[in-house]
């Protein structure tokens, strides 16, 4: 069920309600929206008594939630969710795109930040790597762990990046949220619901991956297994699901962005590197990827990808980063959306906005 407040309804009318709801046994989860506020309810078990709400102040109806995802749904927020981060113009969700770039696995300091460097200045906002690897083989190389996750926060303090990496169990979530600013929630994972749950009651934003085969709705659930705990701050990401194509290595599902986005408020970003596994098509996808509406994009790139302890197949060398974010920047407008800028030296006397950012023409 779901409590529509009245547009001018005061923080007073919207705490009673909350206080209402808890007081009969059920959770209640207020998402403020431009137009007004709606208040979600959870943990009932039949039908909410519609005459307990109606006569309260600053009330405007009681409606009930037709899909099985509740807080994720656009019914209970009607615009967009966009996640900032205090302190910082990085956004998720808004007109600018948000585009994470790093390696599969942070391998060592050296290897972090020369990769760092080069996607700071192609005008990433976020860097990616895994200090957790889940591998098909407990041979493969699993991550650095907690020195990974050091060096991530090294990289943030000196780059200004925000910090997405995976937590695979409740023992690296703790350290994840401990060094990051978003929790990584992997493909394998999207069904484990006791560390979607843990990552519901983390401080820091969460993205969740499109499982392998998971469909539309069992991939929302599993952001709504998240936002019931009471994080708000979801983000998706589709990175192919299992097919009968061979020629990648999943085949990247794009039509699932609108799908995601006509039934939920929550930014959706694509993986095109575990997409299709294959160099080669990471920047042909990227380009689709802006061009069907997602919010932004996580790319694989390594300094010297031969050498990857992992993922190395499907890592971009930094120079193919840069013309990536070249054609990015040409898709961007057509779609009505803008990328930050790479970050130059700004020259005495002039503003930022003045700086001309020279992009290489699309192939
Ligand atoms: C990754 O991002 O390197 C990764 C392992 O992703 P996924 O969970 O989508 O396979
Ligand atoms: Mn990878």
């Amino acid at each position: 069920m779901l409590v529509v407040m009245q547009a001018h309804a005061t923080e007073e009318q919207v705490k009673a309600v909350c206080e209402k709801i808890q007081a009969l046994g059920y959770r209640a989860h207020a998402m403020p929206g431009a137009e007004r506020t709606a208040i979600g309810i959870t943990g009932n078990k039949g039908e909410v008594e519609a005459g307990t709400f109606e006569e309260m102040p600053g009330v405007h109806e009681l409606i009930r939630v037709t899909k099985p995802y509740k807080l994720v749904s656009r019914e209970i927020r009607q615009e967009n969710s966009v996640i900032s981060f205090p302190g910082s113009d990085a956004t998720i969700g808004g007109k600018a795109l948000a585009i994470m770039a790093g390696p599969c696995s942070i391998e060592s300091r050296e290897q972090a930040f020369a990769v760092a460097e080069r996607v700071t200045q192609a005008g990433a906002r976020f860097f990616r790597g895994g200090a957790y690897k889940p591998r098909t083989s407990p041979y493969s190389f699993q991550g650095l762990g907690e020195e990974g996750l050091r060096i991530m926060a090294e990289v943030r303090d000196h780059f200004g990046l925000k910090i997405i990496t995976e937590a695979i169990d409740h023992e690296s979530m703790d350290l994840v949220e401990k060094y990051a600013d978003i929790i990584q929630i992997g493909a394998r994972n999207m069904q484990n619901y006791s560390l979607l749950k843990r990552a519901g009651r983390a401080k820091i934003p969460v993205m969740v991956k499109r499982g392998m085969s998971a469909t539309l709705e069992e991939f929302l659930m599993a952001a709504e297994y998240v936002m019931s705990e009471g994080n708000y701050r979801v983000l998706l990401c589709e990175r192919g699901i299992r097919t009968f194509a061979d020629h990648t290595r999943n085949t990247l599902d794009l039509s699932v962005v609108p799908a995601v986005q006509r039934l939920s408020h929550l930014p959706i970003i694509v993986d095109p590197s575990q997409g299709t596994g294959k160099r080669n098509k990471v920047t042909p996808l990227s380009r689709a990827a802006i061009a069907v509406g997602a919010d932004g994009l996580i790319i694989e790139v390594h300094h010297q990808p031969d050498k990857a302890l992992s993922d190395g197949m499907q890592s971009l060398y930094p120079e193919q980063f840069d013309e990536l974010m070249a054609q990015v920047r040409q898709i961007a407008p057509v779609v009505g959306r803008t990328v930050s800028g790479i970050k130059t030296q700004i020259p005495a006397g002039l503003s930022a906005d003045e700086v001309v950012v020279h992009t290489t023409p699309a192939r």
